[in-house]
């Protein structure tokens, strides 16, 4: 049942990875209710698939086979789990430049930025793999001279994971290799613009070998999206729901656990300030702005959304930044010229103009950027601000466009203040050369994630998840392999 019409338009080395139902029970599931829904190239408007618009029969079924599929896989040894994940890593490794394809086409990102993300998430899969191999329980020196203590570490269940369409891989793996190291089965519902890469991971996973149900997909488009979370948030069966969206969307799926206390993690939305400090090295500081806040488009949680410069360097600065961003290429992510690809569709452009009009209203000022002529429709031209203050809009809220702005700073504590403003604590950067400074920024700083004098701190081994409103929980590490696994305490007596 694969809609293989539309596959010559990807221009795929191996076209069977391309898939347009969704993948329950260890088949390609076309949906009870047979409706599909459109995917588009940002970068065109062209339709690149007709994929499965499930209903809420198909999630039920996808949860019955996740759940017959539980008792089967966690019993398997860890060792035989991690072989399984180890053929899937190599897959997703061998498979690199059409897992690439089919993220640019849906998704827009710049062909070379895809294929780090593939890398990205493929090294999540490795990780789990082998660290589920360590995860250790614990005998604990009992008060008592006849009684043993012991912990087990155990898989939580069935998980549910929804995922976001800014990195349509590695958002998937982060969630699911932890899960799938430790015994959990999964269903994962991707977002609705980019459901393509998450079938061609199911594809490999089935070539790997992940038995069927251990990994399910479920499609939907936006309209069908709170159905599907209301289905996977309700059912009782699920014993944990893993999001990376927006903080509004997981306020909502927060209250839909609630009755039926499941664990969560969220990953939510960031308001990421990045800080530099007269000391630094300005031009270290430029190289990792542009790094942090252009990559994806400006599109990432993570992302520089308020830079703050201290005013005796602040004009040097704001030059030096303008004149790399004039050089930014800009376009179809297929082009081995571009550096920064379409937003993920038009309204999403809009948000980007409002956030700027409001500040050029509030008397910011750009430097480079917006008004250029842009290759399509949905393309922003990357944008430097100066003269931002904290009650703009472009302060308060994400913009999650390649809109630079900056404020200007006059001491420590005045801009770890600023800093803090804000109801978001994802990731935070600084740049300084003063030890001192160093310790005491980064211990104030109100922020999961802290990057010193570093503009990509991203990987497998390192703990990512946020504070305040910015989520729930910690992905990646061996943290990461907790947050699916259940503490159960065994008292032995009568030893004596
Ligand atoms: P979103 O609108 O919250 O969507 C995320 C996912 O939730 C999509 O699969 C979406 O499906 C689904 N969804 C939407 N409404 C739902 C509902 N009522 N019930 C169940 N599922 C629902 O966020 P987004 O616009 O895709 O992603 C951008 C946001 O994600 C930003 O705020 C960004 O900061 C955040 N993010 C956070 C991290 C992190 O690690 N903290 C990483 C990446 C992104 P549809 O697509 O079909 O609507």
């Amino acid at each position: 049942m694969t809609g293989g019409s539309r596959v010559g338009t990807l221009a795929l080395k191996d076209p069977s990875l391309f898939q347009d139902n969704g993948w329950v029970n260890g088949a390609w599931w076309p949906g009870v209710g047979g409706g599909r829904f459109e995917v588009t190239d940002p970068a065109t408007g062209e339709s690149i698939a007709s994929v499965a618009n499930m209903v809420p029969q198909d999630v039920s079924a996808a949860i019955d086979a996740a759940a017959a599929a539980l008792p089967g896989w966690r019993a398997r040894s860890a060792k035989e789990r991690c072989a399984i994940l180890k053929t899937w890593h190599s897959l997703i490794h061998a498979h690199v430049d059409d897992l690439a394809m089919l993220m640019t086409r849906e998704q827009g990102k710049p062909l070379t930025e895809a294929k780090a993300e593939v890398l990205y998430a493929a090294s999540f899969v490795e990780w789990f793999a082998e660290e589920a191999k360590r995860a250790y329980g614990e005998i604990i020196p009992s008060p008592a001279s006849d009684r043993e203590l012991l912990v087990f570490k155990e898989p939580i269940g069935v998980v549910a994971a929804i995922t976001p369409w800014n990195f349509p891989a590695a958002m998937i793996t982060r969630k699911c290799a932890p899960a799938l190291a430790v015994g959990c089965t999964v269903v994962v519902k991707p977002a609705e613009a980019t459901p393509l890469t998450a079938l061609a991971l199911a594809e490999l996973g089935r070539r790997a070998g992940l038995p069927a149900g251990v990994f399910n997909v479920v499609l939907g488009d936006a309209a069908a999206a709170a159905r599907i979370g209301e289905v996977l948030c309700s059912d009782t069966r699920v014993r944990k729901l893993s999001f990376t969206g927006s903080t509004e969307v997981g306020r909502l799926l927060y209250r839909q656990c609630a009755p039926s206390i499941k664990k969560l993690s969220l990953e939510l939305g960031g308001n990421a300030p990045f800080i530099v400090f007269a000391d630094a090295d300005l031009a270290a500081a430029i190289e990792g702005l542009m790094a942090a806040k252009f990559r994806n488009a400006g599109q990432t949680c993570i992302c520089p959304n308020r830079i703050f410069v201290q005013s005796a360097v602040v004009d040097r600065f704001a030059q030096m930044l303008a004149d790399k961003v004039a050089g930014l290429r800009v376009g179809s992510g297929l082009l081995a010229e571009t550096q920064v690809g379409p937003l993920i569709e038009a309204a999403a452009v809009e948000k980007v103009e409002a956030h700027l009009a409001e500040a050029l209203s509030q008397g910011a000022r750009v430097l480079v950027g917006e008004g250029g002529d842009t290759p399509a429709a949905v393309c922003f031209e990357p944008t430097v601000l100066v003269g931002a203050t904290p009650s703009m809009q472009i302060a308060r809220e994400e913009t999650f466009g390649p809109v630079a702005p900056i404020f200007s700073f006059e001491s420590e504590e005045e801009v770890v203040e600023l800093a803090n403003a804000t109801e978001f604590g994802l990731a935070a950067y600084f740049f300084s050369r003063d030890v001192g400074r160093v310790f005491r920024v980064a211990r104030a700083l109100e922020a999961g994630m802290v990057a010193v004098n570093a503009g990509a701190f991203s990987n497998e081994v390192a703990p990512f998840g946020g504070v305040k409103q910015s989520g729930l929980g910690r992905e990646g590490a061996r943290h990461g392999m907790d947050e699916y696994l259940e503490i159960k305490y065994v008292t032995m007596a009568g030893l004596r």
